[in-house]
C-alpha cells in the first residue's frame, strides 16, 4: 500500500502499553471487570433465531426457506450453513431496506414469494424473520393472506411461517418456533381418532451433525422401528457429489409430516430446543410423548435404547449389544488419557449436558460449562448432573456468559482442553490449550458433521480425538528422555 492511501491509525499505542494490556487482561483483576460487564456481548456461543428456523424451513422435501427481512442477514445464514456442511444452502430473501423499514415489509414480502414460487417451484416456502420486520412489527398473518388472496402465491400453497427476533433468543429458539409452525401448519385436519401410523415420529432437535441423524436412522432400522424424522437434515447437507446440482436434495416427506400427528411415539431428542414444539404435539398428537436427554456416552445411549425397546417391543439388536461392548471396550483402554484432566465446555443447553455426562463416564472432570444463553432451569439440570458423579464436584456453570467470559476463566483458572465450536478458538488459543470441535457451527475443520458424536460409536469418536490429540501434544513437547514409541 502507497503511502498516499495508508489508513492512519486512530490511536496510537507504544509497543509496551501494547505488552501491558495483553498482560492484564490475564489477571484475576481483568476477569472481575470482566464479568461485571453488562450491556455489551463478545463471541457469543450462539447463532441468530432465523438460522435455526433456516435448519428446520430447509428440511423437507421441496421446502424452499424464506427469510422476510435484510438480505445481509440472509447471507449470514446461507454462508455459515455453506461453511459448516460445505454444500450449497438454498434460501432465498425479500430483501427490506430503508423503504421496507419506513412503509412495512408488505410489497418486499408480495414480490418474494410470486419470484420464489415461479423461479423454483417448491413445494412449501416457510417463512421466518430477522430483526428489522419484528422492530416495526410487521403482520406476516395478514401479509401472507393478503399474497393468497392477491394471487401472488397459489392460495393451496404451504407457507408456514415464524417470527423469530434475534433479540429475544437464539437459534435453537427459532428452530423451535418455525418446527413447530410447520408442524402446525401441516397436520391441521389430518388427525384420524383411532388411527395409528405405528411410526415413530423422531425429532432430532437442533443438530449440526448429519451424522448424528443418520446415526439415529440406522438405530431405528436396526431395531427395525418404522419412523419419520422431523425433520430430516441429513441428505440435504450430504448429499453425494454425483456432478448434478439438486435444489431440493432431500428432507422430510410433506406427507409423512402430515400423518406424524397420528403417529404411535413422538420423541424430542433434545429438551431446549423442542420446548413449544412438544408443548404443541403434547396438545394434540396422539399416541405416547416422550423428551429424552441427547445420547451422549454409554449410559444416555442406554436410555435411549431401552426406551425404544419399551415403547416398540423391540428386543435390542445383538448388533448394537457388540457396538455397546467395544465402545466400553475404548472407554477402558483409552480412561487413562482423561481420567482427571479438566474441561471447559460451551455450547447449547442439550449439547452440553450430553458432553458432561461423557466426560463425567470418563472420569474427566468438566470444570467451566458455559451457555450463552439460556434458563435456570438448564442450570438446575446440569448442577443435578454434576451432582451424580464425584467427577463433577469441581464443575461451575456460567449462563448468559460468552466466550469471552470464557477466554477470562481459561487464562485464570486453566484446564487442559476445551470442547465446543470453532468460535472457542480465540479463548482456546490464547489459553494455548486444544480446543475439541463438537457443535455448531464448525467451520475451520472438514468433514467434522459427518461423523456422529452420538450412540456408542460417538463415543469411541470422541474419545479416540480427545486422547490421541494430548498424546500428540505429549509427543510435541516432552523432552527427548521422553520421547516414547509407546504410550
Ligand atoms: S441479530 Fe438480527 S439483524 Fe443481526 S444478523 Fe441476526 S437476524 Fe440479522
Amino acid at each position: 500500500m502507497s503511502a498516499e492511501t495508508s489508513v492512519k491509525t486512530v490511536t496510537e499505542h507504544s509497543p509496551e502499553e501494547i505488552e501491558r494490556v495483553k498482560e492484564w487482561i490475564n489477571t484475576e483483576e481483568y476477569k472481575e471487570i470482566n464479568f461485571a460487564r453488562e450491556a455489551l456481548v463478545i463471541n457469543p456461543a450462539h447463532a441468530c433465531q432465523p438460522l435455526g428456523a433456516q435448519m428446520v424451513a430447509t428440511a423437507f422435501e421441496g421446502s424452499l426457506p424464506f427469510v422476510h427481512g435484510s438480505q445481509g442477514c440472509a447471507s449470514y445464514f446461507r454462508s455459515t450453513f455453506s461453511r459448516h456442511f460445505r454444500e450449497p444452502s438454498a434460501a432465498t430473501c425479500d430483501a427490506m431496506t430503508e423503504d421496507g423499514a419506513v412503509f412495512g415489509g408488505q410489497a418486499n414480502l408480495f414480490e418474494g414469494l410470486e419470484n420464489a414460487y415461479s423461479l423454483y417451484k417448491p413445494k412449501m416456502i416457510p417463512v421466518y424473520t430477522t430483526c428489522m420486520p419484528e422492530v416495526i412489527g410487521d403482520d406476516l398473518t395478514a401479509f401472507i393472506k393478503n399474497a393468497k388472496q392477491k394471487g401472488h402465491v397459489p392460495e393451496d400453497l404451504p407457507i408456514p411461517y415464524a417470527n423469530t427476533p434475534s433479540f429475544n433468543g437464539t437459534h435453537i429458539h427459532g428452530y423451535d418456533s418455525m418446527l413447530r409452525s410447520i408442524l402446525t401448519y401441516l397436520t391441521e385436519g389430518q388427525k384420524i381418532e383411532g388411527k395409528c401410523t405405528g411410526k415413530l415420529n423422531l425429532i432430532p432437535g437442533f443438530d449440526g451433525s448429519t451424522g448424528n441423524i443418520r446415526e439415529y436412522k440406522r438405530i431405528l432400522d436396526l431395531m427395525e422401528i418404522p419412523y419419520t424424522v422431523l425433520a430430516d437434515t441429513s441428505d440435504v447437507f450430504d448429499s453425494p457429489c454425483d456432478g448434478h446440482y439438486k435444489l431440493y436434495p432431500g428432507g422430510t416427506k410433506i406427507e409423512d409430516a402430515a400423518e406424524s400427528i397420528n403417529g404411535k411415539v413422538t420423541m424430542a431428542m433434545q429438551k431446549y430446543s423442542t420446548v413449544n414444539t412438544m408443548k404443541f404435539i403434547e396438545e394434540t398428537y396422539s399416541g405416547e410423548k416422550v423428551v429424552m436427554p441427547m445420547p451422549f456416552g454409554i449410559q444416555k445411549t442406554d436410555e435411549f435404547l431401552m426406551k425404544l425397546s419399551e415403547l416398540f417391543g423391540k428386543p435390542i439388536p445383538e448388533q448394537l449389544k457388540a457396538e455397546r461392548g467395544r465402545a466400553v471396550d475404548a472407554m477402558t483402554d483409552a480412561h487413562q488419557y482423561l481420567h482427571g484432566k479438566k474441561f471447559a465446555v460451551a455450547g447449547d443447553p442439550d449439547y452440553l449436558l450430553g458432553i458432561v455426562s461423557f466426560l463425567l463416564e470418563m472420569g474427566a472432570i468438566p470444570y467451566h460449562i458455559l451457555c450463552s444463553r439460556t434458563t435456570k432451569k438448564f442450570e438446575k439440570e446440569m448442577k443435578a448432573l454434576l451432582e451424580t458423579s464425584p467427577f463433577g464436584a469441581q464443575g461451575k456453570i456460567y449462563i448468559n456468559k460468552d466466550l469471552w467470559h470464557m477466554r477470562s476463566l481459561l487464562v485464570t483458572d486453566p484446564v487442559d482442553g476445551i470442547i465446543g465450536d470453532t468460535h472457542a478458538k480465540w479463548a482456546a488459543r490464547d489459553a494455548k490449550i486444544p480446543l475439541f470441535r463438537i457443535g455448531f457451527p464448525i467451520i475451520d475443520r472438514v468433514n467434522m458433521h459427518r461423523t456422529p458424536v452420538i450412540g456408542y460409536g460417538g463415543a469411541v469418536s470422541i474419545l479416540s480425538m480427545i486422547a490421541n490429540k494430548f498424546l500428540d501434544i505429549k509427543d510435541e513437547t516432552c523432552e527427548n528422555q521422553w520421547f516414547e514409541m509407546m504410550r
